[in-house]
């Protein structure tokens, strides 16, 4: 597969994406706002096109990775005239609702449209375990399904193109979680010298544990039967708020899980043992305070 491929947007990640087209063969053209940023792709072989008309003109699909959406806009709404006939891939990190409007806008000027979410790092681009989640044009898709797949994995979703986003930012959502946990647990130790270089080896096969529970967790969710894991949400409301106190006492700030305690005390002022945690899912989804 030789598909002429464009990657507009050369930062950290378009530089990784240009390079997997590369190295897999795809004749790759180039352009990025500010100059500077192609030079060791154009040593390895890519074109570098003077304007971003000049870089959609030079392949049937557009390959688009940007800060956001302003600027995926600012860069081809002046453009609208030259994508016609193009697949238009968008993989620059945004909300469900940007990702409809803009398979909309692609639409209204005769570009399939496909949006993407990547769930990898740069320096995993071109290896199977860099994960992109897609949802737009099936029939895109399945055309450049193998040259999308030099990126990574390549999954599509649905045809809804605001489905990728949805499961991308809810994949970061997680992802977040778990980090601010860790960040809360390093500052709890080191209010007492401990290194997290110590720690570490204790808080990973801990978490991958309590990952390994979350299937189990996920079909109580979908069948609204109780988690039956022996774990009251009001027993969990004592031990997370110990967490809260002793953290407090060692000078530590709680910003990071405040947040969870409000929806534990939520959860037992609603069920008197405080239910399981299905329940704390039914209670965000029913959040009062968002739109
Ligand atoms: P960078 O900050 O490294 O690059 C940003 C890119 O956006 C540059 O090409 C920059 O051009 C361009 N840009 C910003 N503002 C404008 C503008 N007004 N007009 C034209 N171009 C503009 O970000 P990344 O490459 O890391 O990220 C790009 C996308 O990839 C984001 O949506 C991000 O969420 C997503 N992503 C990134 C990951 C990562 O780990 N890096 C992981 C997964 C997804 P210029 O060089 O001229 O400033």
């Amino acid at each position: 597969n030789r598909t002429p491929v464009t990657v507009i947007g050369l930062g950290a990640m378009g530089r990784s994406l240009a390079g997997a087209f590369l190295d897999s063969g795809h004749p790759t053209t180039v352009w990025n706002r500010s100059a500077g940023r192609s030079e060791e792709l154009a040593g390895r072989g890519a074109t570098v096109a003077a304007t971003a008309a000049e870089a959609i003109a030079a392949s049937p699909i557009v390959v688009i990775c940007v800060l956001d959406y302003d600027v995926v806009h600012e860069i081809l709404d002046p453009l609208s005239g030259s994508v016609a006939g193009r697949t238009l891939v968008n993989l620059t990190n945004g909300t469900p609702r940007q990702a409809r409007e803009t398979a909309g806008w692609a639409a209204d000027h005769g570009a399939d449209y496909l949006d993407g979410g990547i769930m990898a790092v740069p320096m995993m681009i071109g290896r199977p375990e860099a994960l992109v989640l897609y949802s737009g044009s099936a029939g895109a898709f399945d055309v450049h399904r193998s040259t999308l797949g030099t990126l990574g994995t390549a999954r599509y979703l649905h045809a809804d193109a605001g489905q990728a986003s949805l499961y991308d930012l809810a994949l970061l959502a997680a992802m977040y979680g778990m980090f601010g946990g860790f960040y809360h647990a390093a500052a709890m130790l080191g209010s007492e010298k401990v290194p997290s270089a110590e720690f570490a080896p204790l808080v990973v096969p801990w978490l991958n544990a309590m990952v390994g529970t979350l299937p189990v967790i996920a079909e109580a969710m979908d069948s609204g039967a109780g988690a039956d894991d022996d774990s009251n949400l009001r027993m969990q409301l004592v031990s997370f708020a110990n967490i809260l106190t002793a953290s407090r006492e060692q000078g530590v700030s709680t910003e990071l899980l405040e947040p969870m305690r409000a929806l534990l005390d939520r959860a037992v002022t609603a069920h008197r043992d405080g239910g399981d945690v299905p329940n704390l899912v039914e209670l965000l989804r029913a959040d009062p305070t968002s739109a």
